[in-house]
Parts: structure tokens; sequence; C-alpha cells
């Protein structure tokens, strides 16, 4: 089944619901970076939910980038994802190994850590991007992204997250939702939807057993006018270019250059969010050190 993420509507517009299915998305994320299950589910969860966050936004050239620097062993995750679905993301450690957690699930927590800071930067095209940080919650980042759109942007939210991983660490399901009340919605409504969220099955078993984005909403939401708005089909593609890290060679400066070229007469640059490897040999550094003089 091809992966899709939503944007909806329900409840006479005052309730926002977002969901998506990333399997495949998550799937190609493990292969790139031989992904383990523990930063499978990670990545998965952080990608999953900024797509759901960028999906909205209004110009294809804007962005939102999640960062989750936490003090566990997976270190810092990092997620770039524009409007129109494509993203691209790593974590600093692909192979922690963790146990079960006591409720025999991925232990997310752990490997990000509960302590430690979320950070939510939107490049709308401004002088300035808009960044907003809170602290980690329970690191399980479902909750974190909560805190963040409550605290942050003042958009109390229910946010659910999972990603299924088979015991050979291929991805089995990876999906999620956001629910978000609008101001003025009825107490009563806000409390039929808390307990619809308390008793539906988990996101992964939910797109484990076929659930489509909108079928998920229904089984969250119910009867309430669901009206799907957008829908937009996710891409894991870095846009990393040899154009791109020779100017961050250029910005090392003349000097760290001459360096560069005396002790190894070559460099060797790793996109962190593809792998591609750039190599630049001795004349590529000498034609840098005369471009970075003029
Ligand atoms: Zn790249």
């Amino acid at each position: 089944m091809k992966d899709y993420i939503i944007r909806a509507t329900a409840a006479q517009g005052y309730i926002r619901a977002f969901a998506a299915t990333t399997t495949n998305l998550v799937g190609m994320a493990q292969k790139t970076h031989g992904l383990y299950p523990v930063p499978s589910a990670v990545l998965g969860r952080t990608m999953t939910a900024a797509l759901m966050m960028t999906i909205d936004m209004k110009s294809e050239s804007h962005n939102l980038s999640i960062v989750l620097k936490g003090e566990g062993p997976v270190g810092n995750v990092v997620v770039v994802a524009k409007p129109n679905g494509r993203i691209k993301g790593y974590v600093d450690n692909p192979r922690v190994d963790l146990p079960l957690n006591p409720l025999g699930k991925l232990d997310v927590g752990t490997a990000v850590g509960k302590k430690g800071k979320l950070t939510v930067i939107k490049d709308l095209g401004l002088k300035e991007p808009y960044a907003g940080q809170v602290d980690l919650v329970t690191g399980e980042i479902g909750e974190d992204i909560a805190y963040y759109m409550a605290v942050s942007e003042q958009k109390p939210s229910a946010v659910a997250l999972g990603v299924l991983v088979d015991p050979d660490a291929s991805i089995r399901a990876a999906g999620g939702f956001i629910i978000q009340p609008l101001p003025g919605a009825p107490d009563e409504l806000i409390d039929s939807i808390e307990q619809r969220i308390a008793k539906v099955p988990s996101v992964s078993t939910m797109v484990d057993e076929g659930k489509k984005p909108e079928e998920m909403l229904e089984a969250v939401l119910g009867s309430m006018d669901l009206k799907v708005n957008q829908r937009i089909y996710p891409v894991f593609a870095c846009d990393c270019s040899r154009e791109r890290l020779e100017s961050v060679l250029l910005s090392l400066g003349e000097e760290e250059l001459e360096i560069i070229l005396k002790e190894d007469g070559k460099a060797e640059l790793v996109c962190h969010y593809c792998n591609t490897v750039y190599n630049f040999d001795e004349k590529d550094i000498i034609k840098l050190i005369e471009n970075a003089r003029t």
C-alpha cells in the first residue's frame, strides 16, 4: 500500500486532524542508514510527525525541521520535511541496540533520552526562520511533540506515532495521527475524543491491519463529519550536491584548506542525510583555495 498523509477537518470545523501511513518511507530510511530497530522507531516517529506538521505550509519552498538533542545513546535526531512530502533525516548513531521496555515495546524513550531539547524550525522564506524549543518530556517523541504544540504553538493536540519493526530489522508498519481541537470546541466533544483515543488500537497495529489514514481518523473521531482537505505522498529524498559540499569546504577558509592540503592532500565529505560520499582531490582543493582567496 502506498504511503500518504492527509489533512482533514471534522465536527463542523471544531477539529483539525492529520494522519499518515509511512511504512515504505521508514523502510527507505532504514535501508539508507542501516538502522537497527530502535533507531528506526526514533527516526520513523520523528519523520511521521514532521510530515503531518508540514502538510499545510503554504509554499513548496518552505520547510520544517525537527531536531531532538537528548542524552540517550541514539544522539541527535535531525529531520527536514517539505510540504510536498519530500523528507530527509538521520540519527547520530544508527546502530543502537536496547532491550524492550517494560511494556514490551521498542525503547524509544531510553534511546532518545528523557532529558534534552526538542527544537522545531520553520523556514517560511522570511529573513529569520521561526524556531520553538521545549524540554523533552519522555523522549518517546509523540508526547514530546504534543508538549511542543501545546506550549510553543498554543495548539493542544493528541499526537500518536508508531513504528513496528520485524525481527530482521525491516519495517512492518509505520504511521501516526494528530488531533487538534480548535478554540471554542465544546468540552463534551474533546472528552468524547479523548475517550475514543484511549480505546483505539495503537497506530502501528492499525497500520499493520491495513488501515488507511482516513480509516485511522474515523476510528478515532467516529461519525464526526470528516472532510479530507489535502493529501500528499512522502518521499525519502536528499537534496545534497557536490556544489553544496564545495561551499561547505570553502566556508572553512583559506588557512584551514591549506592545512587539509598539506596534511591529507584530499578531502572526503559524507552527507549525513543520505550517506553519499563526495571526494575532493588535491587539484580540487587547490582550486578551492584559489576561490577562497578571491
Ligand atoms: Zn545527501
